[in-house]
């Protein structure tokens, strides 16, 4: 059966400082970035020693790991393992994309998000249509702040038609006011799917591929089933204990909130909508036919909740 790894090492600085982001303004000293390039080199050993199983590959690091030279050359590698199908990472976009000349480009994914604080627009969306004339698959994606409706207009009108802009939702509003349905009904013209990301969905009990068909690795080896449950399953590194741990669970928390959580839950039917590039986010499906699922799936079952959480996630 095939298996996908969310990693997320020890890396925490980012080139950016969103305010909005709760992993921003962090510094990585040199021997915090030596760790992280020897968590990564491990983990990119493992993998390739994995010829048993299909593997795919999603970077998930609390800040840009593009703009380290391990990360760009991890998804080279992987990227021409055959036992490998996809490797796919989370990026501000900001460094050099010229790597992706070396990987095999079919099997990678970015999943790139936009901060209009930190870059202009003719920057980023240039970069995006390089991505979409390579034939890189990639979704882009912006915080749904009000602030930024305007911008986000502009983006969607100057993104290649080809490309999934995705909103996700402000879920606190910062302490302001929540969306109206006049908001609600822009930001789902601009993003079919936005439906989905505005809730916290009730999980608990209810079947999530993770812990069977996708887990997440820390830099130190520590399986957990994914982001949002502590609770450790499985050693990387300890031969035999990965086998071991992996079968269906149902989720024990009372909601998940993030994009890479919930698309995992069974009868969200989401992987159904996302096919090959449902770790960067990237929709198989027209975005009309992505709208018609979306309205036949109210989520009524689901109230919006006040909690914070990571804002692109
Ligand atoms: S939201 Fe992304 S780009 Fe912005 S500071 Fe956080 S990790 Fe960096
Ligand atoms: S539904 Fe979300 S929180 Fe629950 S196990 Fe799946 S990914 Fe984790």
């Amino acid at each position: 059966m095939s298996l996908t790894l969310v990693y997320r090492g020890p890396l925490a600085s980012c080139n950016y400082g969103c305010e909005y982001c709760p992993f921003a303004k962090r510094r990585d000293d040199r021997a915090a970035l030596a760790r992280d390039r020897r968590a990564l080199a491990r983990f990119v050993g493992w993998i390739a020693a994995e010829t048993t199983r299909e593997l795919s590959v999603f970077f998930t690091p609390w800040g840009e790991a593009l703009v380290r030279s391990w990360y760009r050359d991890a998804i080279v590698t992987l990227s021409h393992l055959a036992h490998v199908s996809r490797v796919a990472i989370q990026t501000n976009l900001s460094a050099p994309l010229r790597f992706l000349e070396q990987a095999d480009r079919t099997k990678v994914g970015l999943w790139c998000t936009y901060h209009p604080e930190w870059t202009t627009r003719e920057r980023f969306v240039a970069r995006v249509h390089d991505l979409a004339a390579s034939g890189v698959s990639h979704s882009v994606g912006v915080v749904g702040l009000r602030r930024h409706f305007s911008e986000i207009e502009a983006l969607r009108a100057a993104l290649p038609a080809s490309t999934y802009l995705w909103v996700n939702a402000v879920k606190s509003h910062g302490g302001g006011e929540p969306y109206t349905e006049d908001d609600v009904a822009f930001l789902t013209r601009v993003d079919p799917l936005f439906s989905f990301n505005r809730v916290h969905h009730p999980s608990r009990g209810r079947s999530c591929l993770t812990g069977e068909r996708v887990v997440s690795v820390d830099g130190d080896g520590v399986v957990r089933r994914c982001h949002f449950v502590d609770q450790a399953i499985a050693d990387l590194y300890e031969p035999g204990s990965l086998d071991r741990a992996l079968r269906p669970r149902p989720c024990p928390n009372a909601t998940c909130g993030c994009h890479i959580g919930y698309v995992h839950l069974e009868d969200l039917d989401l992987y159904r909508t996302y096919g090959d590039g449902v770790l960067e986010r990237a929709p198989a499906a027209p975005l009309i036919e992505l709208g018609r699922r979306a309205n036949a799936r109210s989520s009524s079952r689901c109230g919006p909740s006040p909690a914070f959480e990571t804002p692109l996630r």
